[in-house]
């Protein structure tokens, strides 16, 4: 952890120890597993979106370093009350973001621009981006489980 500055460090272990919307969700229509073998991280994400593609609840199980349960944790608290097109721009924006991309677009990610500094640690983007690739086969309710060695970030 020493590679964070104290900032996104008090931040990460504060939502390691604490993860918000942790646990089953009842009545969730959309769910997926994701595993990262890299660094053995797992989430179960489950969503309950409503008639007009709302995201109206939220919560997720798992087990794995601080910086993939709290990227999971504070990924659920910027979810709730979006759009399905917000969480995909979100989703896009955080993937450039930690994938250093030229010109990476922040404006919809608030607390969660933290992650930037994960961009200098590849074996990191991984973790901080499992809870993502696991939103987006959420979303487009793909039952497998997702493993991020299937392509990059
Ligand atoms: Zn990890």
């Amino acid at each position: 952890m020493s590679e964070f500055s104290d900032l996104y460090q008090d931040l990460i272990l504060d939502h390691q120890k604490n993860p918000r919307n942790f646990g089953e969700l009842p009545g969730a229509n959309h769910h997926a597993d994701g595993y990262n073998p890299l660094c053995g991280d797992k989430i179960a994400l489950d969503l309950k979106l409503n008639g007009e593609g709302v995201i109206e609840e939220v919560k997720f199980k798992g087990s794995g370093c601080a910086i993939s349960k709290a990227s999971a944790s504070m990924m659920t608290m910027a979810l709730k009350g979006k759009k399905v097109a917000e969480a995909e721009k979100m989703f896009s924006q955080f993937h450039d973001m930690v994938m250093g991309k030229e010109g990476a677009k922040t404006t919809d990610l608030g607390k969660l621009k933290v992650f930037a500094g994960v961009r200098d640690y590849p074996a990191r983007v991984k973790c901080a981006s499992l809870a993502w690739h696991t939103l987006e086969a959420a979303l487009h309710d793909e039952k497998q489980v997702i493993s991020t060695e299937d392509g990059e970030g």
